[in-house]
């Protein structure tokens, strides 16, 4: 799902911490009491969503507006003379990172701060100040996000996985216990899916707590399926396109995997994935909706039906002039507010979203509310490799490339041909994000992609520099990142890429 959010979930088990670094770092951030609360209050909101729901939503709300208002300066100023939430004008996360060191409800908290330890990669999932997980976004949208989650949110998101993402019943193996867990994502920075996996390791302690490891999406795919095949994991957790080749792999009898439950999420599942993914796997595919900046906006029902987490979260859907729109329209953007997190509060966030609420009930009897969410659809590339194979490189694993090694945001890789790629660069221009020498970003992401091609194998893949900018697609206006051939090269009208949200939060 544009819906960004890769799996993120394994948090609310606890894993075995096999293989982990004996270290000085200052352990993850937990609070049992916290934890104890939001898994009571979201179960009793699963089980009378008509009793529970609205006041809880209520309660939460009140006291975050009363938190923001009292001990975030930012958010005091935006305030004025507001009487509601409603009155508040949305706010962007230009806006909110700009004044980052206002904008936290406590002082310790600066943007120096946090940048000093997304910088250290030891450090990831370390508890900051002693009490906050810290996770960036990729930067897809122009500027990466550097969010602070407090053990109050961690709680809930874990709650959440635990008692809704997974369903009421998850037998066998309650909470994950005695299971292994392949987390495939990725992996070079303190992305929140990584981040929470790393956190989840080192938390646990008990000898019948899931195994959890993590493999970086950016595996070459042969390599990948050969360890997950020795990891033999009961639970896989990716990114759709991710699950997609490696189911294309078991289905041609080149992987064996015994999956009890696949959990997806960060990119859009279509339904005929989601029933190919169920047939070859033979397991209920879980699939949820979140983001760097809440991690559990809306989890699939068995059905595969978005239904919105509306006792953690508000999620206005607005059009173009930020007007609400009526129930069955597609919105233009969204206003997020995430009632679980008070350190770092979210109050009328916009996302870029496509988001829609259904009108009608869903047929699984929730009674959360049903969403659709136009998401990231960005292709697999197939290239040739020697003695006539096929090499599969999968988006989320070529953004990366591009975004790291090259250190750009703003781009667009389209296939031209069986051996030919164009990589579109967004120039830099006043008030946008962009990139400042093209020439000299165009060789720094054409070196690392060709690395990485042959990495995977393929073999002959000509990198050329396209003139224009990434241009939004027509028909959905979401900016495409990767676009394989089957779609042809698109030459759509001129629009710079002021693109969509990190997905990259998982
Ligand atoms: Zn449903």
């Amino acid at each position: 799902m544009g819906a960004r959010h890769p799996p993120r979930s394994l948090r609310s088990l606890r894993g075995r911490a096999a293989g982990r670094r004996v270290s000085t770092h200052p352990a993850p951030p937990f609070d049992a009491w916290a934890w104890l609360q939001a898994c009571n209050e979201t179960a009793l909101a699963n089980l009378d969503p008509r009793a529970w729901v609205a006041p809880l939503r209520e309660r939460r709300l009140a006291a975050l507006l009363n938190v923001a208002q009292r001990d975030s300066p930012l958010y005091r100023r935006r305030w004025g003379g507001a009487r509601t939430l409603a009155d508040l004008e949305p706010v962007s996360k230009t806006e909110l990172m700009q004044g980052f060191d206002d904008w936290a409800t406590d002082r310790a908290i600066t943007r120096e701060g946090a940048e000093a330890l997304l910088a250290d990669p030891a450090s990831l999932s370390d508890a900051w100040l002693g009490r906050y997980l810290v996770w960036s976004s990729s930067g897809t949208s122009g500027e990466p996000g550097i969010f602070v989650q407090d053990a109050a949110s961690l709680a809930a998101y874990d709650a959440i996985d635990s008692l809704r993402l997974r369903g009421p019943v998850h037998a066998p193996g309650l909470w994950g216990m005695g299971r292994t867990f392949a987390y495939v994502g990725a992996t070079g920075g303190h992305f929140a899916g990584v981040a929470s996996v790393e956190r989840l390791r080192r938390l646990a302690w008990a000898p019948w707590a899931p195994r959890v490891q993590v493999l970086s999406v950016q595996t070459p795919l042969p390599a990948l399926a050969a360890a997950l095949q020795a990891m033999s994991p009961q639970v896989l957790v990716t990114y759709p396109s991710c699950a997609v080749a490696l189911a294309a792999l078991q289905q041609a009898g080149d992987l064996h995997l015994r999956l009890d439950e696949l959990w997806l999420g960060g990119e859009q599942l279509s339904a005929a994935q989601r029933q190919q993914l169920g047939q070859t796997f033979a397991c209920p595919v879980r699939n949820n909706y979140g983001a760097s900046e809440c991690y559990s906006i809306a989890c699939a029902c068995a059905l595969g039906r978005l239904h919105l987490n509306d006792d953690w979260v508000l999620l206005e859907t607005l059009d173009r002039q930020g007007r609400p729109v009526a129930p069955g329209e597609t919105a233009h953007t969204v206003a997020l507010t995430n009632l679980a997190n008070r350190t770092q509060p979210l109050l009328r966030y916009v996302l870029t979203d496509r988001v829609r609420y259904l009108t009608h009930p869903c047929a699984c009897g929730s009674h959360f509310p049903a969403i659709e969410v136009q998401g990231r659809a960005d292709d697999t590339l197939v290239l040739p490799a020697a003695g006539g194979r096929k090499a599969v490189l999968l988006p989320l694993a070529l953004e990366s490339v591009i975004e790291e090694a090259g250190g750009v945001t703003q781009f667009q890789l389209l296939q031209l041909s069986a051996k030919s790629l164009e990589l579109r660069l967004a120039p830099a221009a006043p008030g946008t994000p962009g990139v400042a020498d093209p020439a000299a970003a165009h060789a720094r992401c054409a070196a690392a992609l060709d690395a990485f091609l042959r990495a995977h194998g393929a073999q002959g893949v000509h990198i050329t520099r396209g003139r224009q900018a990434p241009c939004r697609d027509a028909r959905s206006g979401k900016l495409r990142r990767v676009i394989g051939l089957q779609d042809g090269p698109s030459e759509p009208p001129q629009q710079t890429a002021a693109g969509h949200r990190a997905r990259r939060s998982t």
